[in-house]
């Protein structure tokens, strides 16, 4: 493996950053999740832009041009010669001194790692998996905004220990309000009385590109798609619940708090999403 540093590939092994990097010792800094499908880079451009609207978002300033990075990810994937892959794009504050000023960090630091990812077991796809809700809330958007994608993922960490322990494979953050905002790490759609339903931005969630994706596909599909809030109740009577990310893609749920989804199966709606979805990505990337 061949990791971008600054401008450099470094092998894997000798790929480290300073304790002094703002982003180790605060969290300080931004990143994205990437999939390259069949050699394709999946919506890359969208990628690198909430990238770099993250970044403007917490006064981080990267040292190359959209473009700049684009190309720096596509040479990467080459150079790492996978076909299919999942790219961890980081940008960090850079090594500063031990206060959190960032005014004493000199330069970012920008990463970008091609590796493999595996979220969830492959026979989960086809049976659905359960999920929980948890009292972890989302962070809401007068704290740090979820839309900035930042290397706090502490919040989701604890959601992601709080399913483990209850044996579940994903939980759902509820917000302040109590209405469902999203997964530790994915967003949710619900069907409800044959429409599709997913929280709006507004909410307090990830504006996910997956999410996204899901919706442009599901218009062009004929489906009737709607971003509205909607509580826990909802999902439990919904007929149908999926989750979708970049390492989830688009996942079925069968369960949530021990409510069985319609008849505990994925429907109809999720798998048709699915099938589509996974024939988006290998025409719809930058080679
Ligand atoms: N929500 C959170 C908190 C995430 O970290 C992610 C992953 O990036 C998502 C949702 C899904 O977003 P995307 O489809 O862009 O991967």
């Amino acid at each position: 493996r061949w990791i971008f540093m600054n401008g450099k590939y470094v092998r894997k092994e000798e790929a480290t950053v300073s304790v002094f990097d703002h982003g180790f010792l605060y969290g300080d800094g931004v990143f994205e999740g990437i999939r390259v499908y069949d050699g394709n880079v999946f919506r890359l451009r969208e990628h690198v832009q909430r990238l770099y609207d993250s970044a403007k978002s917490i006064l981080l300033n990267i040292p190359y041009s959209q473009e700049e990075m684009e190309q720096a990810v596509v040479e990467a994937v080459r150079k790492n010669g996978l076909r299919d892959a999942y790219i961890r794009l980081v940008v960090s504050r850079g090594v500063g001194d031990l206060s959190l000023n960032p005014n004493s960090c000199v330069e970012p630091n920008v990463i970008i790692i091609v590796d493999q990812v595996k979220l969830f077991d492959k026979e989960l796809f086809d049976k659905g998996i359960k999920i929980i809700t948890v009292p972890t809330r989302r962070n809401v958007p007068d704290a740090l905004d979820p839309k900035i994608k930042s290397l706090n993922y502490l919040n989701n960490i604890l959601v992601r220990i709080e399913a483990n322990r209850a044996g579940a494979a994903e939980a759902l953050m509820l917000n302040s309000d109590g209405y469902v905002a999203e997964g530790s790490g994915d967003n949710i759609f619900i069907v409800k009385n044959g429409k599709l339903l997913t929280p709006p931005g507004y909410v307090g969630a990830l504006e996910g590109i997956t999410r996204q994706a899901i919706i442009e596909l599901a218009e062009k599909l004929g489906y009737d798609v709607r971003e509205e809030p909607f509580t826990r109740h909802d999902v439990y009577v919904a007929t149908e619940v999926f989750l979708t990310g970049t390492a989830a893609e688009v996942i079925p749920v069968v369960e949530v708090d021990g409510r069985s989804i319609a008849n505990g199966t994925p429907g109809p709606i999720s798998k048709h999403l699915m099938q589509e979805f996974h024939k988006l990505v290998k025409v719809d990337g930058a080679k």
